[in-house]
């Protein structure tokens, strides 16, 4: 049985790779001698062979392996347990002390996407999801975000599978309240000797942390969806607690901003909206948000509400879902209803629990 932990607790004093982005493994590796374009080399090794063996490098001098070999790993953990939809989305978990992070695969025909956590667990408490009802442990090293990309693409590869495609931050946690980490992972991502993927293939999302939004403007360009979820704050500071703190207004006002000056957003920011009966869903909903995102170029994505144990929410049915969405296009907006992948596993948006132990020590806002 694989065990994540002890392999970790050996690694403790050694730096793991996976952690450092392209600046610092620059840093590192300079720092032990080694010549400037040998980060290059070795970033070739880790995420486009996927090796993790020093020994195998044979384009990196015997005496610098050597000081790679004493000072530093390639630490991925191994996912322990895979679920499989009958639709074909696959649900990756990766236990770590007890504690379970969890990423989803979804293929489709001409593309593949990933869907990672950045926590274990939510701090944000929205009531309609599962994770936020579970509670937070902790947020992820870059390693473990990171690890989440090269154990699928390995495991993909494996099964003669293309890479994945596309990235969304849509799995346990809100991104923007692990800000350093999610960016530090963002830009392995984005690198030409990381993952390679263009900013339009990286997705976002957030419910809307005003100032880390704004911070995050300054640092990484990629596709943005923003967690709206009601079209006025009445409703939202109902089922979003964090609206309490920041309202609609500020987020349109911030989300407008990072648009603005995005290359990855040209056509229109995401508006994610999930449908609950007889909570957000009547056609004065829908007049009000076309209202709301007169000034925002946006698409808007209607995502039905996917249940979870203990949950007295209901999805609004599909019927009040076509109708919402005639009235948001008659008003002039791209509008997709989400197709539900891996309900059945509980891999669709929402339904990620992992095992979380609350620890809410750690939460900070910005
Ligand atoms: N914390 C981030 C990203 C993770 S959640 C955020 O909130 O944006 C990914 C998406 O799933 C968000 O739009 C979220 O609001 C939505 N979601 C959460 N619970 C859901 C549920 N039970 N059914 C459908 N969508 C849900
Ligand atoms: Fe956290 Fe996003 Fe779930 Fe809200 S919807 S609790 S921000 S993961």
């Amino acid at each position: 049985m694989i065990n994540n932990e002890s392999i970790l607790n050996r690694l403790d004093s050694k730096i793991n790779l996976l952690n450092l982005n392209r600046q610092e493994l620059h840093r590192f590796l300079i720092s032990l001698g080694a010549k400037s374009f040998s980060t290059q080399q070795i970033m070739h090794w880790i995420y486009h062979y996927y090796c993790s063996d020093f020994n195998k490098m044979l384009n990196i001098s015997a005496k610098i392996r050597n000081q790679l070999q004493k000072n530093s790993r390639i630490f991925a953990p191994e996912f322990t347990e895979e679920k499989v939809s009958f639709d074909g989305t696959i649900k990756w978990i990766t236990e770590i002390n007890k504690q379970k992070i969890e990423t989803v695969y979804i293929p489709e025909q001409k593309r593949s996407t990933l869907c990672v956590s950045s926590q274990i667990g939510c701090p944000l408490k929205c009531h309609f999801c599962a994770t936020g009802q579970q509670g937070f442990n902790r947020n992820l090293q870059v390693f473990e975000i990171i690890s989440q990309i090269w154990q699928a693409n390995k495991r993909l590869q494996k099964k003669n599978i293309n890479n994945i495609t596309n990235i969304v931050f849509m799995g346990m946690g809100e991104p923007l309240l692990n800000l350093k980490n999610v960016v530090s992972a963002l830009n392995i991502i984005l690198d030409e000797f990381g993952f390679a993927l263009s900013k339009r293939k990286i997705t976002l999302s957030t419910s809307g942390v005003v100032p880390a939004l704004d911070k995050l403007r300054s640092m990484i360009d990629v596709s943005l969806a923003i967690s709206l979820h009601a079209s006025n704050d009445v409703i939202r500071d109902l089922i979003m607690p964090i609206n309490k703190k920041y309202n609609i207004q500020s987020i349109l006002d911030s989300t407008l901003k990072y648009f603005r000056s995005s290359k990855a957003n040209r056509g229109g920011v995401t508006i994610e909206y999930v449908m609950l009966n007889g909570i957000n869903d009547a056609n004065q909903h829908a007049e009000q948000l076309a209202v709301l995102l007169r000034k925002l170029p946006s698409k808007i994505n209607l995502i039905p509400w996917n249940p979870f144990l203990g949950s007295s929410f209901a999805s609004s049915n599909i019927n009040r879902i076509n109708i919402f969405a005639n009235i948001l296009r008659s008003k002039g907006f791209t509008t997709v209803i989400r197709k539900n992948r891996g309900k059945d596993i509980d891999a669709a948006c929402g339904q990620l629990t992992g095992n979380v132990k609350n620890d809410i020590k750690n939460v900070k806002y910005s």
